[in-house]
């Protein structure tokens, strides 16, 4: 299947050639021809698939094919997504892919003032992006008019859902025309999306591609046992050894990502945190950043790590495994992407060994572990039912990580001794 056959315009296989893809993904091929009929569409696809252009691409066209309404120039598409950095990011997908076309677009979240969204919308715009909190502020200060929406996306609709976003979801519908597409985007199915589901499409075409972790093959996944104490140092010799240039590292809390951040700093690491507590201007400095190497480690929460766009990221860290066994896959679906390669490494420790139990349920298969990581070793073994954590008691006399190579990119490095080599940390 080439992009040419799916029915777009010029000006968009231009952008879409501009991008380097060169064949559309499965959803797109799906996604493409179904939207420009009109079609209401409900689909299961996470981020990494391309579903952004997905359904980015059908909307620009689809706006393309109608004349531009007189002024003042009315909202026609709506896309919600659940948190600001989605936002953003298919905010810069409709501009990217749009580049050609004469149209508008705005992405509106909360964080940052209100005042500039406020003029661009006066301005008039085609295509809005935003999280629903800010979007409801807008219409209630009465300087948003939904009442021309023509498409309206939900996308990662299972993520508004569990992020409490259901009464403004319905509350936006509620000021919507009744005659519209709706496009329904979810990584997961639930009863509660199928509900959504049923109130909100009409007649649609179901549309799923495989989840990443069924089409694993881009991405090796590799469980380290370690005790908590060892984790920043493996990561430290493991980023080090390897160097990395580029490392997404998973963690369970915004304190967590805040001190880690400061311990890699101190092995000459450099890294940022990103997470719910850092201003939006600190968040799209550190993805920034993260995007154009000025820092190796981004340290990420669940949340904030959602949905980031960043093309074919190499590795990514779970240094604590999440409480949520789908969350795995959100957080390894963010390497490996459109067909690169990736490596996912969880550093799990004795009292995680049922979440990863878990974890393995959910991906129905074992996630191999490395036999010898250079610290002493800790036993992973659980009773797959067993509801609680098993603590094991830690064997003594392990011995440490072979001396990392020094790479004049990373700078300070750990050694076999700790960190940088002035602190024994010695094995219990
Ligand atoms: P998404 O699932 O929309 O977040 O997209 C994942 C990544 O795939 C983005 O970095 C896109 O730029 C990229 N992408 C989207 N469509 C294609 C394509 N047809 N070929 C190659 N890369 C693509």
């Amino acid at each position: 299947m080439q992009f040419s056959e799916l029915g777009l315009s010029e000006q968009l296989l231009k952008a879409v050639a501009e991008q380097g893809y060169e064949t559309p993904t499965p959803i797109q091929a799906q996604a493409i021809p179904v939207i420009l009929q009109g079609r209401d569409v409900m689909a299961g696809a996470q981020t990494g698939t391309g579903k952004t252009a997905g359904f980015t691409l059908p909307l620009l066209q689809l706006l393309q094919q109608k004349p531009i309404p007189n002024r003042p120039r009315p909202v026609r598409v709506l896309i919600l997504t659940p948190t600001r950095e989605l936002a953003m990011q298919v905010y810069e997908s409709v501009k990217t892919y749009g580049q050609h076309l004469p149209f508008f677009a705005e992405a509106i979240f909360g964080g940052v003032s209100i005042v500039p969204q406020i003029q661009k919308i006066q301005r008039g715009i085609d295509i809005i992006v935003a999280t629903p909190g800010r979007l409801l502020d807008l219409i209630q200060q009465k300087h948003l008019d939904l009442s021309r929406i023509e498409y309206l996306v939900l996308d990662e609709a299972d993520r508004m859902l569990d992020m409490g976003f259901i009464r403004d979801i319905r509350k936006i519908i509620g000021m919507l025309p009744k005659k519209r597409q709706n496009l329904l985007f979810s990584a997961t199915y639930s009863a509660e999306i199928s509900g959504l589901a049923e109130q909100l499409l009409n007649d649609p075409v179901e549309i799923s591609v495989a989840k990443r972790n069924a089409a694993a093959d881009t991405v090796s996944q590799l469980v380290y046992g370690v005790r908590r104490e060892h984790k920043r140092e493996l990561l430290s010799y493991l980023i080090g050894n390897g160097n990395w240039q580029q490392v997404l590292v998973f963690v369970r809390t915004k304190h967590g990502a805040d001190r880690l951040c400061k311990q890699l700093i101190q092995d000459g690491i450099r890294c940022a945190a990103l997470h719910g507590d850092k201003s939006q201007g600190a968040r799209v400095r550190a993805l920034e950043e993260f995007k154009n190497g000025g820092i190796t480690a981004l340290i990420a929460t669940d949340i904030a790590a959602r949905g980031l766009d960043i093309d074919q990221l190499p590795h990514v860290i779970n240094f604590d495994l999440p409480q949520v066994a789908e969350d795995y896959v959100h957080r390894i679906g963010r390497t490996g992407r459109a067909g690169a390669e990736g490596q996912a490494i969880s550093l799990v420790d004795s009292e995680e060994a049922y979440l990863l139990a878990a974890i393995e349920k959910v991906l129905k298969r074992q996630i191999p572990q490395v036999a010898d990581t250079g610290y002493e070793k800790v036993s992973l073994d659980v009773v797959k039912s067993a509801p609680k954590p098993k603590v094991q008691a830690n064997k003594p006399g392990g011995h440490k990580p072979q001396a990392a190579k020094r790479s004049p990119a990373q700078g300070r490095r750990p050694t076999a001794e700790g960190k940088s080599g002035q602190q024994r940390s010695r094995p219990r």
